[in-house]
């Protein structure tokens, strides 16, 4: 069986204690995963310490073409690293699958090698010039979740690393294989110290994020863990860029032909299996278009095949893991127990975390798959009659992560979208992220956006050089 290793200072380390990995499709051994110890943590962190002066005063065209290897390396290596994420984290390699999630890699690792931060003069006059320049914060420490294990892992890293910090990442416990053996590949064209892991569950996550030596925290997972992470930052300060959880609704507005966004929709709503924080979790449906809205989708559904993700005719793979499937299957069934009309689709494989497509109708607010992130592909389709009301539902929970809005006429949908509380709202699409837009969640979605020109800022200080003239 084959035994995966943390990278430390360009070093791959042999862990005491190791974790089996299961493929979540066909239920087959995948390998061993180390488990980091509280000790190791502290070895990561030094040898971070250690090599961030040295990568913080090389030139920053020296840095943009490291980061920009590091895009190549992703590339060379996409296959391998695809397969491996459709064997760990299921999705399937073909469609919005594991080679999409590789391009993704590649690009959000070439846009920030591209990007520039100059010193920036912010006043000037007679008597004094004030110039702006941002400068590394030191360690970065980034806790990944299981959804987009690589790729969120990507958002978190690059940036860092590109403006002169350095980094101690921890993948999910239940993803961890394609993230270490991304590390170790990138590993062959950064300095030792650059890029180290750690992995394990929460008490990592926890000795990590408390460890006296950080500077800066990237976390994306739950709002409860991220406030569990505000409050190991008591320790050391560290601000933190907080990615949490989404309850996106998606409202169409009366009229909306259903045929022409149907698709948009289903793979808003399903894409990864609805394992993503940005998909649509609720659909706000006007009644006159109900019937309409419902049959176009079914009829996406129904036609999805859904299977193991390593066969390329598969596009919808099993859920990565037994507690999400759980969880799943519960909000359905209280639906159920509550009257709802539960709608499935698809011939489930006999093995694997494998739920059905699930449209679930005659559902109102106030029912738990509306009102709690259920991340995984039951949606529900909840009709309103006007749209203040619609709003006001979108509106009604903590969440504020993503929305989008729907219509034949752009223009009205982006009057609507003013008044959705959340961080991005798209309009007839959704989840249309972009290594050049900022994202980051209102409310208790967290706080702080990534990507562009103020994921960079993010992960710098400013220091002012003020001069008298
Ligand atoms: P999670 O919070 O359970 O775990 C995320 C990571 O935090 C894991 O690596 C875990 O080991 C670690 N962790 C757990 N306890 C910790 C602690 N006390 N201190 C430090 N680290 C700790 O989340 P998950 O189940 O892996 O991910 C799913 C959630 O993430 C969903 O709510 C989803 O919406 C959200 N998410 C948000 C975004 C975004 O960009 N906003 C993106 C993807 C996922």
């Amino acid at each position: 069986m084959k035994t995966y290793t943390n990278s430390v200072n360009g070093q791959s380390v042999e862990a005491a204690d190791h974790q089996e990995i299961f493929n979540p499709a066909t239920g087959d051994s995948l390998g061993l995963a180390p488990l980091s110890t509280e000790s190791d943590v502290g070895s990561a962190v030094d040898a971070a310490r250690l090599a961030q002066p040295g990568w913080a005063t090389i030139s920053d065209q020296e840095r943009r073409d490291t980061v920009a290897r590091v895009a190549q390396v992703l590339e060379d290596n996409s296959e391998y690293l695809a397969e491996l994420i459709t064997r760990e984290q299921g999705k399937p390699l073909s469609g919005p699958g594991s080679r999409f999630e590789m391009q993704a890699c590649v690009g959000w690792t070439q846009v920030p090698a591209a990007l520039e931060l100059p010193p920036e003069i912010v006043f000037e006059d007679e008597k004094r010039k004030d110039i702006l320049h941002r400068v590394p914060l030191g360690v970065v420490a980034a806790i990944a979740p299981w959804n987009w294990p690589l790729m969120i892992a990507i958002w978190q890293i690059i940036p860092a690393i590109r403006m002169g910090n350095t980094v101690v990442l921890k993948p999910s416990e239940y993803t961890p294989i394609a993230t270490l053996e991304m590390v170790r590949l990138i590993n062959q064209v950064l300095p030792p110290g650059v890029l180290n892991t750690v992995s394990g569950d929460g008490r990592i996550g926890a000795a990590l994020t408390s460890h006296p030596g950080i500077d800066k925290i990237m976390f994306t997972g739950s709002e409860a863990t991220g406030r569990r992470i505000i409050e190991a930052s008591t320790r050391n300060l560290a601000p933190i860029t907080l990615e949490l959880g989404g309850n996106d609704a998606a409202i169409i507005l009366p009229g909306t032909d259903a045929g022409a966004i149907a698709e948009g929709l289903f793979w808003g709503a399903f894409l990864n299996m609805g394992q993503t924080c940005a998909c649509i979790k609720r659909l706000y449906v006007h009644e006159s278009d109900y019937e309409a809205v419902v049959g176009a989708l079914s009829t996406l559904a129904g036609q999805m095949p859904v299977g193991d993700g390593m066969d390329e005719s598969n596009l919808i793979g099993p859920l990565q893991n037994e507690m999400q499937y759980n969880k799943v299957k519960e909000l359905v069934a209280d639906a159920r127990a509550n009257g709802c009309e539960v709608m499935e689709f698809g011939n489930m494989p006999d093995t694997g975390y494998f739920l059905p497509l699930t449209l679930v109708g005659n559902i109102r607010d106030g029912q738990r798959l509306v009102d709690e992130e259920q991340f995984g592909p039951a949606l529900p389709v909840i009709r309103y009659q006007s749209v203040d009301e619609a709003v006001a539902s979108a509106n009604g929970l903590g969440a504020g992560l993503g929305a989008s809005v729907w219509a034949n006429d752009p223009e009205q949908a982006q009057q609507i979208a003013l008044n959705l509380e959340a961080g991005t709202v798209w309009i007839n699409q959704h989840g249309a992220i972009h290594p050049m837009v900022p994202f980051g969640g209102n409310k208790n979605s967290g706080y702080g956006v990534e990507f562009g020109l103020e994921g960079l800022k993010a992960v710098t200080q400013p220091r002012v050089i003020s001069v008298k003239k």
